[in-house]
């Protein structure tokens, strides 16, 4: 019999696009979210082509479009001196893989996502709801919620970000755990920040043990400016929690004098930090009628701007497979076997990549040579690995 519903545990960017994923393909689908409100919360994301079409499939990469900044060119540049060190147009990506990079606020994005969704089926989305437990056998699956809620189902999919409660749940293992990065963020209204940075749009600043990076949003309305080091000080995981311009100045004072003025042109109450949080990605994604995705599955450091991205391809591939099984073991099995090795490995690379944006004497790759951005989630053949699928 095939699937005739889906229960997903977080209504973030992986569980939203699987909702809509599956709705497009006629699946019933409800979304519990652990968050009392569904609201705008984040900064940046830099959308890549490969997650662009995972949009498309979507259906609603116009509409992500619309609201996000295209830059024309990514400049690299010198932390010291601001110098232009190398440029990569925009253009030369759609030439190359069919759509240019977005940047789009994270909030814009999921905003997006979450109209669709609710265009789709009014109820589909219920805030308030934090996962707990689930217990699974032959017939069903209940997932159960602080709240006392309980919904059994078919099949639950934990969409539940980096520190999964499903994953821990169902697959055990470590927490998450701060790894030792710090960033500092920002949205900054782009009257405000010095000319060189409004004219260049967007850079990357790779200094000893941090880097700096800055790009348009909303079409050019905001500077979102996030600059990521190395610390020892332990801080608490979190997207909003307030910093000092002192703080950032300090940490980053060797960096070129307009980059000083940038951050010096942070207004009041707008800077915040972010204690990177992450866990090794999960050797194996599904169990029975549960499986895991996103950074529930393998959490993405930002450092390859590929951690949107992946959830996308996670979903729109896991929406095709639960579309066309007729079990939710063929359905997972599929998943797992398309999905797990590409997830996994750029999880790992983008611990690479953090790496070399954090020492400039050695060559960063971006997600380009890795060889990530020709990637269609939306055609890529669905077919079971027997050494892969684990869900039996
Ligand atoms: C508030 C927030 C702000 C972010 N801002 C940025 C940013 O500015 N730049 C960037 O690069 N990345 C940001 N990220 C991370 C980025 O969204 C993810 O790396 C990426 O989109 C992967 O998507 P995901 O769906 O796997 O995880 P997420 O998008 O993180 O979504 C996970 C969802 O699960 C929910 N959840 C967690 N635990 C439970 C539970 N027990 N029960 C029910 N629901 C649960 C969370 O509230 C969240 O909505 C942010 C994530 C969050 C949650």
């Amino acid at each position: 019999m095939t699937v005739e519903r889906v229960v997903v545990v977080g209504g973030g960017i992986g569980g939203l696009s699987l909702a809509l994923g599956l709705q497009r393909r006629g699946i019933a689908v409800t979304v519990y979210e652990r968050a009392s409100e569904l609201r705008e919360i984040g900064a940046g994301i830099i959308m890549q082509p490969n997650g662009r079409n995972g949009l498309v499939d979507l259906g609603v990469d116009e509409a992500v479009a619309a609201v996000s900044s295209c830059p024309k060119v990514f400049h690299a540049c010198d932390y010291a001196t601001g110098e232009v060190l190398g440029e990569r147009p925009n253009a030369g990506f759609a030439e190359m893989y069919g759509l240019p990079s977005l940047a789009v606020h994270r909030g814009d994005l999921h905003a997006v996502l979450l109209a669709a969704v609710r265009a789709n089926d009014a109820d589909a989305v219920h805030a308030g709801h934090e996962f707990v437990a689930l217990d699974q056998d032959a017939d069903g699956v209940t997932a159960r919620f602080a709240n006392g809620v309980s919904d059994t189902s078919p099949l639950v999919v934990g969409a539940d970000g980096n520190g999964s409660a499903v994953r821990t749940e169902v697959f055990g293992g470590e927490p998450a755990r701060f790894n030792g990065q710090v960033a500092f963020r920002a949205l900054i209204p782009l009257d405000l920040v010095p000319p060189i940075v409004r004219e260049r749009e967007l850079g990357m600043h790779r200094g000893p043990g941090r880097y700096l990076l800055y790009y348009t949003l909303r079409g050019g309305e905001l500077m979102n400016l996030i600059g990521c080091g190395q610390t020892d000080v332990w801080e608490q995981e979190g997207w909003s929690i307030p910093a000092t311009t002192a703080q950032f100045l300090a940490d980053y004072d060797d960096f070129a004098p307009h980059l000083l003025d940038l951050i010096r042109s942070v207004p009041d109450g707008e800077l915040f930090k972010w204690g990177l949080y992450d866990r090794q990605p999960a050797p194996t994604w599904t169990s029975g009628r549960v499986a895991i995705m996103g950074d529930a599955a393998h959490p993405m450091t930002p450092f390859l701007g590929q951690g949107a991205a992946m959830a996308v391809e996670d979903a729109v591939v896991l929406a095709r497979a639960i579309a066309g099984a007729g079990d939710v073991t063929e359905a997972l099995d599929t998943f797992q076997s398309v999905r797990r090795e590409r997830g996994n490995d750029v999880a790992r690379w983008s611990w690479e990549e953090g790496r070399a944006l954090q020492d400039p004497t050695i060559a960063n790759k971006g997600a380009a040579g890795y060889g990530l951005l020709d990637y269609n989630p939306a055609t890529v053949p669905l077919t079971i690995d027997r050494g892969t699928a684990t869900s039996r």
